[in-house]
């Protein structure tokens, strides 16, 4: 159940739900289990301005238009899907890309999928460079299996207190125009400030 006044609050960042870690994947094999195949997709651009370096949400969808579009900054599609990290008893965030190779992680997640007993195995997931290596280990008997942190999650899930979408920042269009690297892009090709003013202009204080 979510507060009618807070689900339309014109203030969106005041109330916006909590977001996930994002697990970071290196050699260090990370010890995960799969508990939902469900996962939100997000389209991203990456930003590198030297104060900020990642992804931030493709602006399009909520603003409708994108700024980070209109300089043709690459488009990207990220897929947050929620696991179990052990080593941290928490749920975190798997950022996952929509590439399709043997290596890639989002095809071998999908065969450990199909592949089904996911409450009976662990997946031991590493990364080298961009290549990903997902192996199978059972979990032994009275092995924690966050049951408990899960049922949390799930239940913070379904009643938006937690979003998968707010893993990957958001910088609105105008924010993204405070960014020197980007105005001059922007102002390059004839992009204007005022042309990005949300269309029913909210007066905001502060
Ligand atoms: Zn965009």
């Amino acid at each position: 159940m979510v507060d009618f006044c807070d689900r339309f609050s014109l203030n969106a960042n005041e109330s916006s739900p909590t977001s996930l870690d994002v697990l970071k994947l290196n050699e260090q094999p990370r010890i995960i289990s799969l508990f939902t195949s469900e996962c939100s997709e997000v389209k991203t651009h990456f930003v590198d301005t030297g104060g900020f370096r990642g992804y931030v949400q493709c602006n399009a969808r909520t603003e409708g238009k994108c700024l980070l579009c209109n300089i043709s900054q690459k488009l990207e599609t990220r897929i947050v899907l929620p696991v179990y990290d052990v080593e941290t008893d928490s749920i975190m965030a798997m950022l996952i890309s929509s590439t399709v190779s043997p290596s890639s992680l989002g095809p071998q997640l999908r065969l450990e999928m199909e592949r089904g007993e996911l409450d009976k195995r662990y997946l031991m997931v590493s990364r080298r460079f961009d290549k990903y290596t997902v192996r199978s280990a059972p979990i032994s008997d009275g092995a924690e299996t966050g049951e408990a942190t899960i049922a949390g999650f799930l239940e913070q899930i379904k009643d938006g207190r937690n979003s998968l979408d707010g893993v990957i920042a958001r910088l609105p269009n105008l924010d993204l125009f405070d960014i020197p690297q980007i105005e001059r892009k922007a102002t390059a090709l004839g992009l204007r400030k005022q042309d990005y003013e949300p269309a029913s202009a909210v007066s905001t204080d502060g």
